[in-house]
């Protein structure tokens, strides 16, 4: 069974169709991507999964639960980090479990550590550059109880560099503990170089339009960015967005 299925969906706003028809399933343990542009439809989603908002049509389950405008089902990590300025690393890492009366301190510490933010444990926020903030919003996360995380263009506000470092270490961590993971993002290489599959969004209202099923082996290397097979679907998706109607 799904552990994410999104049925026949649809939201507007203002007389304005947003999603439309929208259906979208996530086993457990999979990597699946959403591509779309600015303006797609990809937070709304998001937004509707995480019960902030309610679809007008359709139904959202998380197993066979239906939690169409149900808070708390998914653990959703927003575009900025959104860490609490008065918490230390270890108390911003421990809030998703602590909201959920439970609290692991050494799992947390250890998960810390090997993100390289060992020193920063009783740091506060605005001592972290961008990457190390998204590095404990995504513990966090991890962390938090839930089985579905929710990344929602989690790296667009980063370098190429640190970009690139973060990504790594998603994969890593994902490598390891293969939780199931709902990521966003207009950034084709970053879908391929994460995903398990990739869902591309057509022009709005937002459904899919086509998905793909990518067949890189894990782990991967950085090198896969410059493998000739990765540029060919690399390629393929990119038209697959034109023919959407958009521009990658
Ligand atoms: P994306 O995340 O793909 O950039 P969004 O889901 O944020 O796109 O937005 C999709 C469209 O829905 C945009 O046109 C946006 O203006 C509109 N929209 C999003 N949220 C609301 C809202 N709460 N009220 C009205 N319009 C909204
Ligand atoms: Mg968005």
């Amino acid at each position: 069974m799904s552990l994410l299925s999104v049925h026949n969906v649809a939201k507007t706003f203002n007389n304005h169709d947003v999603i439309q028809n929208l259906h979208l399933s996530i086993k457990e343990g999979e990597f699946v991507s959403v591509l779309g542009p600015s303006g797609s439809g990809k937070s709304t989603l998001f937004h509707l999964i995480g019960g902030l908002l309610t679809p007008d049509k359709g139904t959202i389950h998380i197993g066979d639960r239906l939690i169409n405008g149900q808070k708390g089902s998914i653990s959703y990590m927003p575009q900025t980090p959104s860490l609490f300025p008065w918490r230390t690393v270890l108390q911003n890492v421990l809030l998703g479990q602590e909201l959920q009366g439970i609290k692991d301190v050494v799992r947390a510490k250890s998960m810390i550590d090997n993100a390289g933010l060992g020193p920063y444990v009783d740091a506060y926020p605005h001592e972290l550059s961008g990457g190390m903030k998204q590095r404990v919003a995504f513990i966090r996360a991890l962390l938090s109880p839930q089985k579905l995380i929710c990344l929602d263009e989690p790296f667009s506000a980063l370098d190429e560099l640190t970009r690139l470092e973060m990504q790594k270490w998603l994969l890593s961590i994902w490598e390891e503990h293969r939780p199931t993971v709902l990521f966003v993002t207009h950034n084709i290489e970053e879908a391929l170089f994460l995903s398990d599959r990739v869902v591309v969004f057509s022009d709005k209202p937002a459904k899919v339009n086509r998905e793909f099923h990518i067949p890189f082996e894990r782990p991967r290397p950085e090198e896969l960015l410059l493998d000739e097979e990765f540029l060919l679907w690399k390629k393929e998706i990119y038209y697959e967005l034109k023919r959407a109607g958009k521009k990658a």
